[in-house]
């Protein structure tokens, strides 16, 4: 197998955490034996130095040609003064909208390594590892019509069945992989998308026997997150709830540093750590990349179809944290234990150190 990525490193922490993201994909591909192809394209901020646009042709036609989007992060200070459409994060947006994925996958899973990181208490946030999904071109984002004048602002929120029915599909399909139970979030007690929101999705989940579907709405879900987190598998969202509701549940991680993402559904899937540039720690070392890691492990979950490879990554990755390794933002007041890079490469040994007991375990 031929796998060929475009990797945008952007600005910041971006190339400091793509490169052991891209590290861990290299060893997977020597350990599965396939070929993996890479090459990296200025975007964001860098591309505005190099080139005066935070998104060139040739760095939207590469990615529109490879099989996967690897992306660090944009952003920072020295840009704010340019108009907005000029900014790097211009760049990020129209390079979202040009892959047109309408499916945002946004894992949140609490180490028991680093439980103590949450704001919340470590018994409520041990056992949680779930799955949001949101739909992410529909919704009051993107509804016509939209506009103010000097004494009113609207905004106008509409699902098309189809946009629904696409959605809840790769959610079914997830939690089929998963723990087999999909929550569904609507304010269907008051609004009319809801109200389609919540037909269409019991519709869709008649073709999926096997998984289990429940109805809530937001502002319940919302609660839940912080009181029972781990009873949620896979949430199901609309646009709006799924930007706010995937926030939270970030926040049971124990640090923005964590959180990988994917956006899947268009031409090319693209795949992100949540967090931004991070100036203010942006070229010391110190950025923790399993965030980047962990959407790498992603992008060989849903795009290479490599489920063990994936897994390998994500028990890599909760092995480095049980040894001890701690980025600065995972020491909890503590000294750091480990720089960006050496995180990258305990997570590489780890990595290792599964597919040696693996393949030992199937030779006795
Ligand atoms: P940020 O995510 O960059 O940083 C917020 C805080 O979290 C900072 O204190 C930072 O040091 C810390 N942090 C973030 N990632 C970390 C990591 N991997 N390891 C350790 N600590 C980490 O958000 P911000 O400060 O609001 O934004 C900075 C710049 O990034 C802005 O220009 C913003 O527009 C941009 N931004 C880009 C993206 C993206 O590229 N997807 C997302 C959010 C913000």
């Amino acid at each position: 197998m031929k796998f060929r990525i475009a990797v945008l490193p952007g600005d910041g922490i971006g190339p400091e955490v793509t490169v052991e993201a891209l590290r861990i994909l290299r060893a997977v591909a020597e350990i599965h034996g396939f070929h993996l192809e890479w090459k990296e394209y200025p975007v964001g901020g860098a591309a505005i130095r190099e080139q005066g646009t935070p998104l060139p042709q040739a760095t939207l036609d590469a990615c529109l040609k490879a099989d996967a989007v690897l992306l660090g992060a944009v952003g920072g200070p020295q840009f704010d003064s340019l108009p907005r459409h000029q900014r790097p994060e211009a760049g990020l947006l129209a390079l979202r909208r040009a892959l047109g994925g309408f499916a945002n996958l946004r894992p949140a899973i609490c180490y028991a390594a680093i439980a103590d990181c949450s704001p919340l208490k470590k018994e409520i946030v041990s056992d949680v590892d779930l799955l949001v999904v949101r739909e992410l071109l529909g919704g009051l984002y993107f509804g016509e019509p939209r506009g103010s004048d000097a004494d009113s602002a609207h905004n106008t929120m509409r699902y098309s069945v189809t946009e629904i029915e696409r959605i809840a599909r790769v959610a079914f399909e997830q939690a089929r992989k998963r723990r087999r139970k999909v929550t569904s979030v609507d304010k269907a007690n008051v609004l009319e998308t809801s109200q389609l929101w919540r037909q269409v999705v019991s519709i869709v989940a008649q073709e999926f026997p096997d998984v289990t579907l429940d109805h809530t709405y937001v502002d319940s879900c919302a609660m839940r997150l912080v009181t029972n987190p781990a009873s949620f598998d896979v949430i199901l969202t609309e646009n709006l709830f799924g930007d706010i509701l995937s926030d939270e549940a970030a926040v049971l991680t124990g640090s923005l540093g964590m959180l990988s993402s994917a956006t899947i559904g268009g031409t090319v899937d693209l795949y992100e750590p949540v967090h931004g540039s991070a100036p203010d720690i942006a070229g010391r070392g110190i950025a923790n990349p399993l965030g980047a890691i962990a959407s790498a492990a992603l992008m060989l979950r849903y795009t290479a179809g490599l489920e063990q490879a994936a897994d390998d990554v994500d028990n890599a990755i909760r092995e480095a944290l049980a040894n001890g390794c701690r980025t600065a933002d995972l020491a909890a007041g503590g000294q750091a234990t480990v720089t960006t890079s050496e995180m990258g490469q305990s997570v590489e040994c780890k990595l290792a150190d599964i597919v040696d007991r693996r393949y030992a375990y199937h030779a006795v």
